[in-house]
């Protein structure tokens, strides 16, 4: 691990390895969360005809007056008189106003006795939505690489797509390595402990749109490392595997990647938490894999994850890349780190000049406790004494939820 490449330019090694996956219809129930794979463009006008933004009458004239009304539009049921100078129809919000209209008098402007109505005066085209106003038939509504949030849901609806094409949410297989691990809320022996890397990292997963096919965990022995990886590349499109990536005496990953075929492209990061993280591809009859082998420490794998592995998953997806680089001023000074950068879990708050950030706490690699509650990653650039409270530090948006 003699050279050191930097954050930028590992997650630059990862995204020229992705090959965008597939489309494929889902249903708009089942579209939340998804990427948009191929722009949208609806047939329709919309709304498809001009409408009454309000309950009231559609007049012909702007003057006050004394009207007849002549029939009722509805939502949803049309009124097929037109409205003429001297009458009115009456219109519910959502309603087609009839032919002739020039504007809508709301109800609260006017006072109906039998057949006949008293109006106010109104401006022309008050309170009248015309066709076309939100979204133009034929143009685009929206891009492929949108994020299908509950706003997006519904303006697909509205342009009547029922099952918009999706990108293929990539399949992910996760394996933990460690004679250590025990299943949670299993018994623990003697060394051992309690494995947390799987369930975290498959938050991550389900939260950068990926898809679990496979868990695992992995006895340090060389045998069983190769096959659970060659398992793990046969059903997945990206691999990753925590721990055992090092070069201790019982770190088996990246022999039993070379002996797999899965060609590095980094192992080594200037980057605390997170130095000893590896990348490669594998090319396999299903399509091409991307295999990350991530530190074992829980906070360096979940760290890694998200600055590595999450824009993988994202380009797989087609996404537009999110901003999540941002920068915020720091509340405390910060001790760098001489020769990597320090991606610190912080704190967002909101204050009267901007956002300001704090560290969570202890930053242990170990340290799983300091990533509760972290809104952000703040990258410390290396190098000699503090970066000085009030200065502004690099972030990286964290997700939160799914
Ligand atoms: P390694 O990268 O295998 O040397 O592991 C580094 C540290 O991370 C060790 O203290 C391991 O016990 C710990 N570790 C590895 N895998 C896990 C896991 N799945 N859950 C919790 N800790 C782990
Ligand atoms: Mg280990």
């Amino acid at each position: 691990m003699a050279d050191l490449i930097s954050i930028d330019e590992a997650r630059r090694r990862v995204l020229a390895e992705v090959r965008p996956l597939e489309a494929e219809a889902v249903p708009l129930e089942q579209a939340l969360g998804r990427v948009l794979g191929a722009d949208v463009a609806s047939r329709v006008d919309v709304p498809p005809f001009d409408t009454s933004a309000m309950d009231g009458f559609a007049v012909a004239s702007v003057e006050a007056g004394h009207l007849e009304v002549v029939g009722e539009s509805r939502a949803g049921h049309p009124c097929p008189v037109a409205v003429r100078e001297g009458t009115a129809v009456a219109v519910s919000t959502g309603a087609a106003i009839p032919e002739g209209t020039v504007a809508v008098v709301p109800v609260e402007r006017t006072a109906a006795s039998g057949a006949s109505v008293r109006v106010e005066a109104v401006r022309e085209n008050a309170n009248v939505r015309r066709a076309g106003e939100d979204v133009r038939a034929g143009t685009p509504v929206m891009r492929a690489g949108c994020d299908l949030d509950p706003a997006a849901l519904g303006v697909l609806a509205g342009v009547g797509t029922a099952a918009p094409l999706c990108s293929r949410k990539p399949r992910v297989a996760l394996s933990a390595t460690g004679d250590e691990l025990v299943e949670p809320g299993g018994q623990l022996g003697p060394g051992r402990i309690w494995s947390s890397n799987p369930v975290a990292l498959a938050g991550q997963t389900a939260s950068a749109g990926g898809q679990v096919v496979e868990t695992g965990t992995v006895p340090d022995d060389p045998g069983a490392t190769r096959e659970a990886i060659e398992r793990a590349l046969c059903l997945a499109d990206v691999v990753c595997v925590s721990g055992g990536v090092s070069v201790g005496a019982h770190d088996h990953v990246k022999g039993a990647l070379a002996e797999l075929g899965v060609r590095e492209r980094f192992w080594g990061v200037a980057l605390q938490p997170g130095k000893p993280t590896w990348f490669g591809v594998a090319e396999r009859p299903g399509g091409r894999v991307l295999v990350f082998g991530l530190p074992g420490n829980p906070v360096s794998a979940m760290v890694t994850f998200q600055l590595f592995a999450r824009p993988a998953l994202r380009a797989l997806q087609g996404a537009e890349p999110r901003p999540r680089a941002a920068s915020a001023v720091l509340d405390q000074p910060l001790r760098r780190n001489a020769r990597r950068d320090q991606a610190v879990r912080c704190r967002l708050s909101a204050e009267h000049d901007g956002w300001h950030v704090v560290s969570t706490g202890p930053q242990g690699s170990h340290v799983m406790t300091s990533m509760l509650g972290a809104d952000a990653l703040a990258i410390v650039p290396a190098g000699e004494g503090d970066l000085a409270a009030g200065e502004r530090v690099r972030l990286e948006l964290l997700d939160h939820g799914v």
